[in-house]
C-alpha cells in the first residue's frame, strides 16, 4: 500500500528532516504517527502526497513510485489520497456543498456524478442539514467534518491527516475520531499525526514513533510513549 525505502529528506536550508526511513504500511492499518515537534512528522505525510519529494530513496503509493512521477501524473495519484488538515483549509467563499464539489472538479469528475455524491457523502459526516451553509458559520469541529468529506469524497485508499484533532475541544476531537475510525473499517488506510495523547492510549492502533527524522518506535497497538 504504503512502502518507503530508505529514504531521505533534506530541505533547501539544509535541514536533513527525514533520515533513512523505511517503512511499510499496509491496506487496512490505522496509523498515529507520534513525535516531538520538528521530528520529520508533516514531511513524512507531505512526501506521500507529493507535496515534497525525497532526496534520496523511494517511496511507493499504490504500486506507484510518488518521487518519480511525471508532473502530468501527479494528478492520477492526488486522488487516491485525501489530507486532513489541523486548520481545515476549507475555501472561505464556497459553501459547504461547493467545497465538497471542488474536490470532485479538480478530477474532472461528471456533473451529474457530482450531484448525487456530495450530498451522500456529507450526509456520511453528518453534515446533511448544512449543504448550503458557509465555513465561517459552523463550528470547528463541523468544519472538520466538511474537510473530511472533501477527503473522502473521491474514495480514496488512503486518509493522510495532519494532526485533525489539534484545533478541536476533547469531546468533538472523539467524534472526529469515531468518523475516522468508520472510514478506516470501510478499507481506507489512515495515517495521522498527532500529539492526542489521550486519543493514542484510548483508540489504540498501531504507532510509529519520529524523532530527528528516523523511526524510534513502531508497536501494533502502541502507546503514545511521551508525557503532555
Ligand atoms: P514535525 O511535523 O514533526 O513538526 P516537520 O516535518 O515539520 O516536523 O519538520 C522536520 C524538520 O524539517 C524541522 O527541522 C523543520 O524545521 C524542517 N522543515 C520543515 N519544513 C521545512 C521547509 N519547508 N524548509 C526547511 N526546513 C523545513
Ligand atoms: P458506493 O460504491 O455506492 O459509494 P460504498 O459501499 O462504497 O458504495 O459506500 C457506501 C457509502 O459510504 C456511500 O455513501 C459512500 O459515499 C461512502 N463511502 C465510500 N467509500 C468510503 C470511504 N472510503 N470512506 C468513507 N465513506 C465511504
Amino acid at each position: 500500500m504504503i512502502e518507503m525505502q530508505d529514504v531521505w529528506k533534506t530541505y533547501q536550508d539544509g535541514s536533513h528532516a527525514i533520515r533513512g526511513i523505511s517503512v511499510r504500511i499496509e491496506k487496512d492499518d490505522f496509523v498515529y504517527l507520534v513525535g516531538p515537534s520538528g521530528a520529520g512528522k508533516s514531511t513524512f505525510m507531505k512526501m506521500i502526497y507529493r507535496e515534497e519529494v525525497p532526496t534520496k530513496g523511494q517511496i511507493f503509493v499504490n504500486g506507484f513510485n510518488i518521487g518519480k512521477l511525471k508532473r502530468r501524473k501527479i494528478p492520477f495519484v492526488r486522488r487516491n489520497i485525501g489530507v486532513i488538515f489541523q486548520d481545515f483549509r476549507l475555501l472561505p467563499k464556497l459553501n459547504v456543498s461547493e467545497n465538497v464539489a471542488f474536490a470532485m472538479e479538480a478530477i474532472e469528475a461528471p456533473k451529474k456524478i457530482i450531484k448525487r455524491r456530495v450530498p451522500e457523502v456529507l450526509e456520511l459526516v453528518g453534515l446533511k442539514h448544512k449543504l448550503t451553509s458557509m465555513p465561517s458559520q459552523l463550528s470547528g469541529g463541523e468544519q472538520q467534518r466538511v474537510a473530511i468529506a472533501r477527503a473522502i469524497v473521491n474514495n480514496p485508499t488512503v486518509i493522510v491527516a495532519d494532526e485533525p484533532t489539534g484545533n478541536l475541544d476533547p469531546e468533538t476531537s472523539w467524534e472526529i475520531m469515531r468518523l475516522l475510525e468508520e472510514i478506516n473499517y470501510r478499507g481506507t488506510t489512515i495515517l495521522m499525526a498527532t500529539h492526542n495523547k489521550d486519543i493514542v492510549n484510548t483508540i489504540r492502533r498501531r504507532v510509529i514513533a519520529i524523532e530527528s527524522g528516523q523511526i524510534v518506535r513502531d508497536v501494533i497497538r502502541g502507546d503514545y510513549g511521551y508525557d503532555g
